[in-house]
């Protein structure tokens, strides 16, 4: 089964996101467990970890296709020191939030060389940092998101994403996230059939579609190799919509968390209707 959701609010605590998801009919979700624009951030209490657990269990969502995004802040290849060990640190505590509200998943971007030190050097940092987190935690995979290639962003290549995963330790507990808006902005054309077969042709010789593990599904206002990340809703921008007939009926996508993005929430409802439509 394709298990279709979005990033829903989590305003009023985590309890309250497997309850938004199921107002639009989602089969899956995405949240920040903590305010994503902010370091500090107070612990999970008992009581919103049981309620959100118990609140996954009555809408009939399986926490196998809840998919945390963690903070904007965090570089995991972040090129000062100092600031490397605030995101490392930040990043083994949403880790931890995971595993404290038994989530298998933790999506990332993964991190900016801030043109102060070279890609092959910020993606061995990045793998380091990955290989702390995956040690000081249990059952959680961090699961990299390909980046549209905005300003110093690694990501955007099929190839880094490769490299980096090359350099984690624990290979069971690392995965990838695909956007399609990223991946369209990046330069992979997602227009047309042609270009999405060859599309995910690419990711499985470079990556391997076993480690696909996440979806984003986004429309894209900026076009094809714009490297600017602008989402849009699924049937409008520059991308067209073969993308998601493609990865409806895809093999890989089935059984993962695939989740909107897209900018009118009013929408997502429809939206996941009309992905849904799209299988055959
Ligand atoms: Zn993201
Ligand atoms: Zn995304």
């Amino acid at each position: 089964m394709r298990r279709i959701g979005a990033h829903v609010s989590a305003a009023g605590g985590v309890e309250n996101t497997p309850l938004n998801a199921a107002k639009i009919g989602a089969k899956a979700f995405a949240l920040f467990t903590k305010n994503q624009r902010r370091w500090q951030a107070a612990p999970l209490t008992e009581s919103s970890i049981r309620k959100f657990i118990a609140n996954c269990e009555q809408v009939g969502i399986d926490r196998r296709y809840v998919l945390p995004h963690d903070s904007y802040l965090i570089n995991l290849g972040h090129p000062d020191p100092d600031a490397l060990l605030r995101s490392r640190e930040a990043f083994i505590d949403e880790m931890q939030r995971c595993q404290q509200l038994g989530l298998s998943l933790l999506n990332f971007h993964p991190g900016s060389h801030l043109r102060k030190i070279d890609e092959t050097h910020c993606i061995r940092l990045i793998s380091d940092s990955i290989n702390m987190a995956l040690e000081k935690t249990e059952g959680v995979t961090a699961v990299i998101e390909n980046t549209a290639g905005q300003g110093s962003n690694i990501g955007h290549r099929f190839e880094q994403i490769a490299a980096i995963i090359d350099g984690v330790e624990d290979k069971s507990r690392i995965g990838v996230c695909l956007d399609t808006c990223h991946t369209f902005a990046a330069g992979y054309d997602l227009s047309n059939a042609a270009g999405c077969a060859h599309t995910f042709d690419r990711f499985d010789q470079l990556i391997g579609l076993d480690y696909l593990k996440a979806m984003h599904l986004n429309g894209s206002k900026t076009p094809l190799g714009s490297r600017v990340d602008r989402h849009h809703s699924l049937q409008q921008g520059e991308m067209g919509t073969a993308a998601f007939e493609f990865i409806m009926n895809h093999p890989a996508t089935d059984e993962i968390p695939m989740v909107l993005e897209t900018i009118d929430d009013t929408i997502w409802k429809d939206e996941i209707r009309w992905l849904y439509s799209l299988e055959q």
